[in-house]
């Protein structure tokens, strides 16, 4: 006799299967790289965020394995309690500075993952209150899940009044801001889209925050190492100046598993609001803190990500792309960033275009609903310094193929 619980999942596993929306893992037998072994098969890849092409740097596998012989292979603890090492605190001060142009007092937080930093941020900001008092979210409506999970856990936790405003659509956001009487406010979005690759207009968000006394977290998971001149992100990008008054309202996060090519994430911010996401977080407070050696590995890698010859290949190859593709009926989406969507709809219609490229040893994924909205299945291409113009143009034919065969 099965158990009853083991029915259930397989009936919606099998349900899953028949939608076409049973994930799939394929295992990688190579570091990360424009080519990749798979099942035994050299593949050219265009799906990792690997997009300066560091996660398989010698300088950084080697900064590493130095921090393994100093620091040992684990933290032992939280931060909280005996898990907060030297190149922890190290990496802190060095992460503050790559935002201290842009935000008065800043401070930053090392977290393991973004998912957590973004979690923390949320639940903590938004505890701040007291029980007859909530504070009002803004969510821009394409956020990416990790947001869209602190956002419920604040609605959830802290009672926090939550509200979707369109993708880009900041005359809706100021109507909502305009009606709002509360007194604390939060407007939560990306800074680079992680499915469609457009960039938040943050000099005009900050605007309207200051105009309506809010405060104002960007998720720059795909901008910090790739947007702006020294690769600090999307506030440089932007030309945000801790000279400005608003800019104290900023919760920065970036992430260093993409572009810094190892793994870990951090909130800068003004020091007086990440202390408060220290003494609040519980994502950052209830785990354990990760290994010192990952920190000892990230300083060398925010060595890397100042030389600009890495983002200087990353946009040439993106410039390439976006003037050589010539599309008949798919539409590519308007991105100047490593991240290229080209546009499908139907979910079958992706997976298949996918499969058809996977046959030609090419490995772009089909991303679907519930990842994207429903009909706006796409190939999501991302681009890495490390991809060169004959690779890229192997692409470009092989789609140019598929697209004339349908
Ligand atoms: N924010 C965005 C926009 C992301 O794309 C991701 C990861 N895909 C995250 C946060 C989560 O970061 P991490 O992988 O470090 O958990």
């Amino acid at each position: 006799m099965t158990l009853r619980y083991i029915n259930h999942f397989n009936h919606l596993l099998d349900d899953l299967e028949q939608h076409s929306l049973k994930r799939t893992l394929k295992i990688c037998d190579s570091a990360s790289a424009p080519i990749m072994t798979i099942d035994g098969q050299a593949m050219l890849t265009f799906c990792s965020n690997d997009y300066l092409g560091l996660a398989n740097h010698p300088e950084l596998a080697k900064a590493i394995s130095e921090g393994l012989l100093l620091f040992g292979s684990g933290s032992g603890a939280s931060h909280m309690i005996s898990g907060h090492h030297r190149p922890h605190d190290d990496l802190e001060k060095a992460l503050a500075k790559t935002q201290a142009s842009f935000i008065p007092e800043v401070r930053a937080l090392f977290f393991s993952t973004g998912y957590m930093a973004n979690l923390a941020a949320i639940t903590a900001i938004t505890s701040s209150l007291g029980s007859n008092q909530v504070m009002s979210i803004y969510s821009e409506e394409l956020n990416h899940a990790s947001l869209i999970d602190g956002v419920r856990l604040a609605s959830k936790q802290n009672q926090a009044n939550v509200q979707v405003f369109p993708h880009q659509d900041l005359q809706a956001l100021e109507q909502l801001l305009a009606k709002d009487t509360n007194e604390f406010k939060l407007i939560v979005t990306d800074g680079v889209f992680s499915m469609d690759g457009d960039l938040a207009q943050v000099t005009a968000l900050l605007k309207l925050a200051h105009q309506y006394d809010a405060l104002i977290l960007v998720d720059d998971a795909h901008g910090f190492g790739v947007l702006g001149q020294h690769g600090f992100g999307i506030l440089e990008h932007a030309g945000i100046q801790n000279t400005n008054e608003a800019a104290a309202r900023i919760i920065y996060i970036g992430t260093l598993g993409k572009a810094a090519g190892i793994s870990g994430a951090f909130v800068a911010g003004h020091k007086t609001l990440v202390e408060w996401i220290l003494q609040k977080g519980r994502p950052y407070i209830y785990t354990t803190a990760s290994p010192p050696a990952i920190a000892h590995g990230l300083l060398k890698s925010l060595e890397l990500i100042s030389d600009d010859s890495y983002r200087t290949s990353l946009n040439h190859n993106i410039q390439y792309w976006k003037k050589t593709l010539r599309l008949k009926k798919w539409g590519l989406m308007p991105s100047d960033t490593a991240i290229q969507p080209i546009m499908i709809g139907r979910t079958e219609d992706a997976l298949q275009v996918a499969q058809q490229l996977y046959k030609k040893n090419i490995w772009v994924p089909a991303i679907r609903p519930p990842t994207v909205p429903a009909n706006t299945a796409r190939l999501r291409i991302t681009f890495s310094a490390n991809h060169t113009t004959e690779q890229i143009d192997q692409l470009i034919h092989a789609l140019m193929e598929i697209e004339d065969g349908l």
